[in-house]
């Protein structure tokens, strides 16, 4: 993050100095936690207190955690599974949900972005769903879904409920002792851990969904050589996290402030998802006839890096998915950008995206002029 100012959390976080620094001395040992020698009791060990850490952050009994290489196969893991059955998604899942289960059902979102839960019920009513696949928070605009809820619909019809609570993991609480969550799943690195490890954690409805075979790791959950430096990076990140919820309250003053600013600067802009409950980290806004694009270029050859929506979407041309399920006008969604925070981000990172925005607008402002 040398000389750049690195406002992209949702994408990916900056790993933390005690995971960096754990995951290095890891990997200095060969480490195959399946061998019987030394070697192998020590990185079944580092696994194993690894396991513990993540159970605390989302208050479940460590045995109940299988791990993975990130959120795309948790996800992909528990649709699969269920490819034969009838499921429910909401229309603003992440593309390893949708892309996962291309047999599935939709659930519309208000135009805050928000599952519309009459039209959840009435979808119910009408088919005998096996599953239904809610996100926690979503990763462009960071609004909180009302899981419980939709999971109390989803029991209520019978169906089991899988939440893929990657973008929620370090910024609101998770607790799966309540038991209203059959099957969760996240990714180390969206949490100041390593890129490609993660967990799908399952509650207590007996059915463990498995995609991968030819091993007999994870007690022949997740077949394939356990990832033991990045399972230990990502256990440090969640201990972290776990102490650090707190910093969602500073994450929330610089929010509040950079979109007081943002509006008092380019009155025009759309702040989406603004009035519904979001995570602190997380502003997704348009400035209404400017391109994303364009935009994030103009960021880039200032040194500072956000998003254009989705970091898996961007790159690829088309507006975003969860914008169009939220209604948002196709020449306001394609002028979108997302600055998303986290543990190393200070004021001065949100002064200095500030002082370029307001450069970049009025180009933006003097160009529409002179084509007026
Ligand atoms: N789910 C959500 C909501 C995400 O934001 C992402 C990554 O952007 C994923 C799943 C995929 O996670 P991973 O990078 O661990 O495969």
């Amino acid at each position: 993050m040398k000389n750049c100012v690195y406002l992209d959390y949702n994408a990916t976080a900056p790993a933390r100095p005690e995971v960096l620094e754990i995951v290095s001395g890891v990997m200095s040992a060969p480490a195959n936690a399946s061998s019987v020698h030394r070697l192998g009791r020590a990185a079944h060990k580092i696994i194993e207190d690894a396991r513990e850490k993540i159970a605390e952050l989302i208050k479940l009994p460590s045995a109940q955690i299988i791990f993975n290489s990130g959120a795309t196969e948790g996800n992909n893991t528990v649709l699969k599974f269920f490819s034969k059955e009838p499921v429910l998604v909401s229309a603003i899942e992440h593309p390893s949900v949708l892309e996962s289960a291309p047999h599935a059902d939709k659930i519309p979102v208000t135009p805050e972005g928000i599952v519309d839960l009459h039209a959840l019920e009435k979808l119910l009513k009408k088919k005998n769903y096996a599953l239904v696949s809610v996100m926690l928070v979503n990763n462009e605009t960071g609004a909180i879904q009302p899981v419980t809820d939709i999971s109390a619909l989803a029991k209520k019809h019978g169906a089991l409920f899988h939440c893929d609570a990657v973008q929620a993991a370090g910024r609101i609480a998770i607790d799966m002792r309540a038991g209203h969550m059959d099957f969760l799943t996240l990714s180390a690195h969206k949490i100041g851990g390593p890129q490609g490890v993660g967990v799908l954690a399952m509650g207590l409805c007996g059915i463990t969904p498995t995609l991968l075979e030819g091993g007999g790791q994870e007690k022949k959950a997740r077949a394939g050589t356990l990832n033991t430096a990045g399972i230990a990076g990502f256990g440090v990140a969640a201990e972290l996290a776990e102490n650090n919820l707190k910093d969602s309250l500073r994450l929330e003053g610089l929010r509040n402030y950079l979109e007081n600013k943002l509006t008092h600067i380019s009155p025009e802009i759309v702040i989406h998802a603004k009035d519904t409950p979001r995570v602190s980290n997380t502003t997704l806004f348009s400035l209404p006839g400017a391109s994303a694009e364009t935009l994030l270029i103009a960021f880039d050859l200032e040194n500072i890096c956000l998003s254009n929506g989705s970091a898996c979407s961007s790159g690829t041309v088309g507006a975003s998915h969860v914008l169009k399920a939220m209604k948002v006008a196709p020449d306001i969604a394609r002028a979108t950008l997302r600055v998303s925070t986290g543990w190393a981000t200070t004021q001065s990172d949100i002064e200095k995206f500030l002082s370029v925005w307001e450069k970049i607008y009025s180009r933006v402002r003097e160009k529409t002029k002179a084509h007026a």
